[in-house]
């Protein structure tokens, strides 16, 4: 008690120190009240999700953090909130310094609706940042970029994730030594007994990314990721400039060979090869 009396003493006679009065609040960090986060820009959207760019801004003085927001479109169905709700679930789970940062959630409408915030990486997609920057993007840079994918993608994998939608459009910028995979809409957990994921609702699927054994049987294991890796590697090759979608024949003259823990990576295209076997 006599030390609260010191202590008490000691905060009269100094003003600097913050005032005994202010409570401390404890607050979650991960949740983001919807009156504080201001739009401040549209990112980008997908089939199911748009992400805008927001400041929070909770003490009102315009120096608030700013985040991505990402929110169903508004004409989305029902059954499409669980995408994002499944979304939250595992970036939150997630830890690695080339995967998009989770910051937390927003609720409106009194919790029927969620909305997702993550860090802001100011540079956007590589589908959006390669066009622009390709003559100060050597192909040194291009391979930094896709073994920081690689990095990112041994991490999910690490946790039984299968993201199902690795693209150069869900890869973003940091800053031009740094890339991030985001978009983890379609990701799955698999379960402990099991070495893929059997997926069973119908819903738009990204077909040019996907290995056979996807689009044939709906099945998904880790190494169908790599082969989504192979095709977001010819973009980035390509700068983004060329899209799998308007190369005539792409799934017959790609193949992919995983072996043991490496994998042998083959593509022929019109106007370039690639042949890479990476560890
Ligand atoms: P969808 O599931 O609808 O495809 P994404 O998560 O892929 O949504 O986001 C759509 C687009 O929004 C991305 O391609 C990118 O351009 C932009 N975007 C998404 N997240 C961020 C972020 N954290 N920082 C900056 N831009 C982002
Ligand atoms: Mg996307």
């Amino acid at each position: 008690r006599a030390i609260v009396r010191d202590l008490t003493g000691v905060a009269e006679q100094n003003p600097v120190l913050p005032p005994s009065r202010v409570p401390i609040q404890e607050v979650d960090p991960t949740v983001f009240d919807t009156r504080f986060l201001r739009k401040i820009d549209d990112l980008g959207e997908g089939h199911f999700g748009k992400v805008e760019l927001c400041q929070y801004d909770p003490h009102g003085d315009g120096r608030g953090e700013l985040v991505a927001v990402k929110s169903l479109k508004p004409n989305s169905k029902g059954q499409l909130a669980c995408h994002l709700r499944r979304e939250i679930d595992t970036m939150r789970e997630l830890y690695h310094r080339n995967i998009v940062k989770y910051k937390g959630v927003c609720s409106e409408e009194g919790g029927r609706t969620t909305k997702l915030i993550m860090e802001y990486l100011p540079a956007g997609s590589l589908k959006d940042y390669l066009p622009r920057r390709k003559h100060q993007t050597d192909l040194k840079r291009l391979l930094q970029y896709a073994l920081q994918i690689c990095q990112g993608m041994d991490y999910l994998g690490s946790q039984r994730f299968i993201h199902r939608d690795l693209a150069a459009r869900n890869v973003l910028v940091e800053n031009e030594s740094t890339v991030k995979i985001g978009d983890f809409g379609l990701t799955m957990s698999m379960k402990e007994d099991k070495s893929y994921y059997t997926v069973k609702e119908e819903t738009v699927s990204p077909v040019y990314w996907y290995a056979p054994e996807c689009l044939v049987d709906c099945k998904f294991y880790p190494a169908s990721d790599v082969w989504s890796f192979g095709v977001t590697l010819y973009e980035l090759m390509t700068y983004c400039e060329s899209s799998p979608t308007t190369v005539k024949n792409f799934l017959s003259v790609f193949t992919s060979l995983h072996y043991e823990n490496s994998f042998i990576l083959m593509g022929r295209f019109p106007g370039h090869r690639l042949s890479l076997i990476l560890d």
